[in-house]
């Protein structure tokens, strides 16, 4: 049965596909939901499939425009109903990630990760674009390394660039290769 959270939307564990145990927990000190851990996962192992339907326009949806990831120029993955969304559109942003992106679609363990911790993601990549528009936000990751804003043009960073060079769409990797960035 799904489970009512967060205004009203649903969570529906049965479409994410998660490969480990996990929980979809709410923090009360942050005051937002994270998903964690329920088992040791091991370096390089398979965390999550993303899941999802395409979209060519997310523009006159506010959930989706906030549920969604760029994949290629007007092509974007969101959740299947942006008011039943699936636990890894809850997933936070670390600027020192446990998860790493491998292919767009999976996300793997970028480190053992212990029972009980949360999963973090680099949001960086997700919403890339070498288009006009541009997004960002705060990060209170409260990591030494933390990159305090986090944009839609991070890609542009020469030190990002190639430090989430697995991570980035094959579109931004190609626009990043034309620029020269990684030199
Ligand atoms: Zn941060």
């Amino acid at each position: 049965m799904p489970k009512v959270i967060e205004n009203g939307h649903l969570y529906y564990p049965r479409i994410s596909e998660f490969f480990i145990d996990h929980a979809l927990e709410y923090i009360p000190t942050k005051k937002y939901y994270g998903v964690f851990s329920r088992e040791l996962i091991k370096k390089d192992q398979t965390v999550l499939k993303v899941s999802g339907q395409c979209y060519s326009d997310i523009s006159d949806s506010p959930l989706l425009m906030k549920y969604s990831v760029i994949l290629a120029p007007d092509f974007y993955l969101g959740p299947m109903d942006a008011n039943n969304i699936e636990a890894d559109w809850y997933l936070n942003h670390s600027c020192n990630p446990n998860l790493r992106r491998v292919g767009v679609l999976i996300y793997v363990a970028a480190r053992d990760i212990s029972p009980k911790e949360e999963l973090t993601i680099d949001y960086s990549p997700l919403n890339a674009t070498p288009e006009d528009g541009f997004a960002e936000m705060t990060c209170l990751c409260n990591d030494p390394g933390c990159r305090k804003i986090i944009s839609s043009k991070d890609w542009t960073k020469p030190d990002l660039a190639k430090k989430l060079w697995i991570e980035w769409s094959p579109f931004i990797q190609k626009t990043i290769l034309k620029m020269g960035l990684l030199k």
